[in-house]
C-alpha cells in the first residue's frame, strides 16, 4: 500500500461512521501523490496525519426555549482544524443534518481553500443540529444567545473568526454578534458577514455567487469562449445561488433554475432582475419555498428533483454536498454540459468528479471556485481592523482579483504537476504546500 494510501487507511480506522469527512480527506489525499513523491520532508514531518487531526474539536450542549414555552436541546459545535497560516476562519451551518462528520469535512476543505486566497487565514467549521426553517425571529435569536454563551469563549478576532453558511445569514450573525459584544463588552471583527452598519463589507453578501461566477469566466476564457449567451442551471435558492443568478445576468448569461429541498423550477424563459428581487424577497423577507415562483412567473415545477436534468452549458451547484451524483454527471455531460463551477462544498461526489475530470470538461471544484466568500470575509477582518470601509466598486475590484489569481494557481500548478486543466489536482496541491510549508517551518505544533 502506498503511503497515502495508509495514511487513508488510519483516517478512515479512527473515525469510524463519518463518511463525509473520509469523503474529502480521500478526494484531498488522492490528488498529493505527486507532490508527496517530490518533497520527502512532508511525509518525514508527518505533515498529512497531522493535517488530518484537527487541532481542537468543540462540541457544546444548546439549551433554549421555544415560542410555546418549552424546552428544547440542540448540539453545537466548533471543529478548529489549522492555524498554520492565521487565524481559525470558516463558516457556521444551522441545519437539522449537520453533525460531526459534515462539520469535519467542510473544515478540512476550509484549510486549503483559505490558503488559495493568498490571505492569512488558518481553517475551521462549526454549526448546529438546530433548524432556522418555520422557527420565529424571537426563537432564533434565543438559540443564537445560547450558542454564542458558549462559543465566545473559544473564539475571537485573532484566535478564530465564524461567519455564516447554510442557515446562517445576516439576521442570525446579528444576533450571534450581539451575544459576544455583550459577553465580552467589546466590539471587534469576531464574525463575518456583518451588517454594513455595524462592520460588516460591502460585497460580502455577494461575494461567494459572484466569485463562482468570476472563476467560470476565467476557466471559459482558457478555451476563448464568455458567458454571454450561455444557458446556465443554479441550485439552491439561498445565498449563493440568489448572487450567482446576479452576475450570470450582469454578464449576458441565461440562468433557467433555482431549487431547494421541496424541488426544482425550471424557467425556459430564463430569470431576470425583477424576476430575481422577487426571489429575494420570497427567501430572505417572506422565507417561503421555491415553488411558489411558478404561479408567479410560470414555467415548471419539479418535485423533490435537483436542477441536473435540464439541458445546460455550464451548471452552477450552489446548494449541498452530495448534490450531483455519478448518474446526474452523466446526463449533464450527455446533454453538453461543459462546465461546471461550484459555489457548494462538495455538491459532486466522487462519481461525478471522476466523470467531470475524465471528460476534460471546464471543471471548478468549490474549495476554487466558491473561495470568494472567505476571501471577502478576509477583506472585512481587514477593514475591521483598519476601522474603515472599502467602496463597494473597491471590495467587488478585489474580489475579482483574487478569483482571477486563484482560477491562475490553480490552472499552473495543474500543468506543472502534468495535469493541465485538471482544476481539482492544481487546487489541491497549490493549497496544500503553503499551508505544509508553513507547518515545516512552525515545527512540531
Ligand atoms: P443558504 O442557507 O442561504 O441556502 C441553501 C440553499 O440550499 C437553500 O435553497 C436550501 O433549501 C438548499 N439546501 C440546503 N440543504 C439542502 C439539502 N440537503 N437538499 C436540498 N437543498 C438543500 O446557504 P448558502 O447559500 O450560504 O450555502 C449554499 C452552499 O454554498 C453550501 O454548500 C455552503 O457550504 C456553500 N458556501 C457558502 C458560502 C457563503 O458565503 N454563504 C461560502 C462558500 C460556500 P432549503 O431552504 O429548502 O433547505
Amino acid at each position: 500500500m502506498s503511503y497515502i494510501q495508509d495514511v487513508l487507511a488510519q483516517v478512515e480506522r479512527r473515525n469510524p461512521g463519518e463518511p463525509e469527512f473520509l469523503q474529502a480527506a480521500r478526494e484531498v489525499l488522492e490528488t498529493l501523490e505527486p507532490v508527496m513523491a517530490r518533497h520527502a520532508t512532508y511525509q518525514k514531518a508527518r505533515i498529512l496525519e497531522r493535517l488530518v487531526e484537527p487541532e481542537r474539536q468543540l462540541m457544546f450542549r444548546v439549551p433554549w426555549q421555544d415560542d410555546a414555552g418549552e424546552v428544547q436541546v440542540n448540539r453545537g459545535f466548533r471543529i478548529e482544524v489549522s492555524s498554520a497560516i492565521g487565524p481559525y476562519k470558516g463558516g457556521l451551518r444551522f441545519h437539522p443534518s449537520v453533525n460531526l462528520s459534515i462539520l469535519k469535512f467542510l473544515g478540512f476543505e476550509q484549510v486549503f481553500k483559505n490558503a488559495l486566497t493568498t490571505l492569512p487565514m488558518g481553517g475551521g467549521k462549526g454549526g448546529s443540529d438546530f433548524d432556522p426553517k418555520g422557527k420565529s425571529d424571537n426563537e432564533v435569536m434565543r438559540f443564537c444567545q445560547s450558542f454564542m454563551s458558549e462559543l465566545f469563549r473559544h473564539i475571537g478576532e485573532n484566535t478564530d473568526v465564524p461567519a455564516g453558511d447554510i442557515g446562517v445569514g445576516g439576521r442570525e450573525v446579528g444576533f450571534l454578534f450581539g451575544q459576544y459584544k455583550r459577553l465580552r463588552n467589546e466590539f471587534t471583527g469576531v464574525l463575518t458577514g456583518k451588517g454594513l452598519g455595524w462592520g460588516g463589507s460591502l460585497i460580502r453578501p455577494e461575494a461567494t455567487g459572484y466569485g463562482a461566477v468570476y472563476f467560470a469566466e476565467e476557466m471559459l476564457k482558457t478555451r476563448n469562449e464568455s458567458m454571454a449567451g450561455k444557458v446556465c442551471t443554479v441550485s439552491g435558492s439561498g445565498n449563493v445561488a440568489q448572487y450567482t443568478v446576479e452576475k450570470l445576468l450582469q454578464l449576458g448569461a441565461k440562468p433557467v433554475s433555482l431549487s431547494d429541498s421541496g424541488g426544482t423550477v425550471y424557467d425556459p424563459k430564463g430569470l431576470n432582475e425583477e424576476k430575481l428581487a422577487w426571489v429575494m424577497d420570497l427567501k430572505n423577507v417572506r422565507r417561503g419555498r421555491i415553488q411558489e415562483y411558478v404561479a408567479r412567473w410560470g414555467g415548471e415545477f419539479h418535485s423533490g428533483a435537483t436542477p441536473w436534468a435540464i439541458p445546460c452549458e455550464c451548471a452552477f451547484p450552489s446548494a449541498t454536498q452530495n448534490e450531483i451524483t455519478g448518474t446526474d454527471a452523466r446526463t449533464l455531460l450527455k446533454h453538453g454540459c461543459k462546465l461546471i463551477s461550484e459555489g457548494a462544498n462538495m455538491p459532486s461526489t466522487p462519481a461525478a468528479v471522476d466523470q467531470f475530470v475524465s471528460a476534460k470538461v471546464l471543471y471548478g471544484p468549490g474549495k476554487a471556485a466558491n473561495a470568494g466568500g472567505v476571501a471577502t470575509s478576509g477583506l472585512e477582518m481587514c477593514q475591521n481592523s483598519m476601522r474603515l470601509s472599502w467602496t463597494r466598486d473597491e471590495v467587488d475590484a478585489r474580489l475579482r482579483e483574487i478569483m482571477v489569481n486563484i482560477h491562475a494557481v490553480c490552472h499552473r500548478t495543474a500543468a506543472t504537476y502534468g495535469q493541465p486543466g485538471n482544476y481539482v489536482l492544481g487546487a489541491n496541491i497549490a493549497g496544500f504546500v503553503k499551508v505544509a510549508d508553513a507547518m515545516l517551518a512552525q515545527g512540531l505544533v
